[in-house]
C-alpha cells in the first residue's frame, strides 16, 4: 500500500488507541505522518521507532500550543486531530474545571487546529476530526459533557466545510462507537452499558476507524465534506 506518498500527514493525539492506529495506517501507506502526544512518551517513542512517525508532545488542552504545532508542521495534506477525553459521572459532582479542560480538548484544539492547518492546506487538502456517536445519541446517563463536545464537533464540520469548499478542503467528522482502547476497553465498566444497544455484540477495533480515516483522507472522498461518518457496530440504529 503507498497511497499516500509523499503525503503531509498531522495526526494530534497519536500515541495510543485509535490515534496509534490511524498513524499505522498513514505510515504505512507511504506518508510523512507527525503525531503529538501529551502524557505517553514511551508509548509514542515506541510507535515512531515502529513507523518512522515523528513524535512530538503537544498538549491539546493548550491552545497556543495546539496552535504553533500546526504551524510548524508546515503545509499539511491531511490533519487528523483524534484527541480526546471523556469526563463520567453525575454532573452534579463533576468538577467544572475537569469539564473546561474537556471543552478545550475534546472541541477548541480541533477547532483552532483545522483553522491554522486551512492557512496553508492545499487544494484536494483533508481535514478529520474524530467525534463520536454519542454527539448523535446519549443512551445512558453520565457522559453529557462529553456527548455536548462532540456534538459541537458537528457545527463545526459543517461549517468549516462551507468555509473552506472554494478551495477544495473536506472537512469530516468521524463517529465511532465503542471501540476497544485504553479509554473504553472491550472488557471494562462500559461494556454493559452499550452491549444492548449493539447489532454486533462486539467492540470495534482502532484500525477499523483507522480504515474510515484513510479513505475521507484519499481521493475516493473528494466529493465528501460537513458529514457525519459513524462507524459503531449498530450501537446508534
Ligand atoms: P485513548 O484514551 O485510548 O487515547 C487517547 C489518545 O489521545 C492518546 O494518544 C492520548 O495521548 C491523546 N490525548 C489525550 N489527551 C490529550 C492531550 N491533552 N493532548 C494531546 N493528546 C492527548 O482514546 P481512544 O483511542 O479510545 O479515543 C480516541 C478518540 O476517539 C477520542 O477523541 C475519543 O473521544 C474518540 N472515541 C473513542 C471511542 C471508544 O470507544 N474508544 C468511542 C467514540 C469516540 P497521551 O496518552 O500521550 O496523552
Amino acid at each position: 500500500m503507498a497511497g499516500f506518498q509523499g503525503k503531509s500527514v498531522l495526526v494530534l493525539g497519536g500515541s495510543r488507541g485509535i490515534g496509534a492506529a490511524t498513524v499505522r495506517r498513514f505510515a504505512a501507506e507511504g506518508a510523512a505522518v507527525t503525531f503529538t502526544y501529551a502524557g505517553s512518551k514511551d508509548a509514542a517513542e515506541r510507535l515512531a521507532a515502529e513507523t518512522g512517525a515523528t513524535a512530538v508532545v503537544t498538549d491539546s488542552a493548550d491552545r497556543d500550543a495546539v496552535i504553533a504545532r500546526v504551524r510548524d508542521s508546515g503545509p499539511l495534506d491531511v490533519l487528523v486531530v483524534n484527541a480526546g477525553v471523556v469526563v463520567f459521572g453525575d454532573p452534579l459532582e463533576i468538577d467544572p474545571d475537569a469539564v473546561d479542560r474537556l471543552i478545550r480538548i475534546n472541541v477548541a484544539a480541533p477547532y483552532h487546529a483545522a483553522v491554522e492547518a486551512a492557512r496553508r492546506m492545499p487544494e484536494g487538502g483533508r481535514i478529520i476530526v474524530i467525534g463520536s456517536v454519542n454527539g448523535d445519541r446519549v443512551p445512558f446517563p453520565g457522559v453529557s459533557a462529553y456527548s455536548m463536545s462532540k456534538s459541537a464537533l458537528q457545527g463545526m464540520a459543517r461549517g468549516l466545510a462551507r468555509d473552506f469548499g472554494p478551495r477544495g478542503i473536506t472537512v469530516n467528522i468521524v463517529q465511532p462507537g465503542p471501540i476497544d482502547t485504553d479509554m473504553n476497553p472491550a472488557d471494562g465498566p462500559f461494556k454493559d452499558l452499550v452491549y444492548p444497544s449493539m447489532a454486533f455484540k462486539r467492540y470495534g477495533r482502532p484500525e477499523e476507524v483507522a480504515g474510515m480515516v484513510a479513505w475521507l483522507a484519499g481521493p475516493e472522498a473528494g466529493f465528501v465534506t460537513g458529514a457525519m461518518h459513524t462507524i459503531d457496530g449498530g450501537f446508534g440504529a
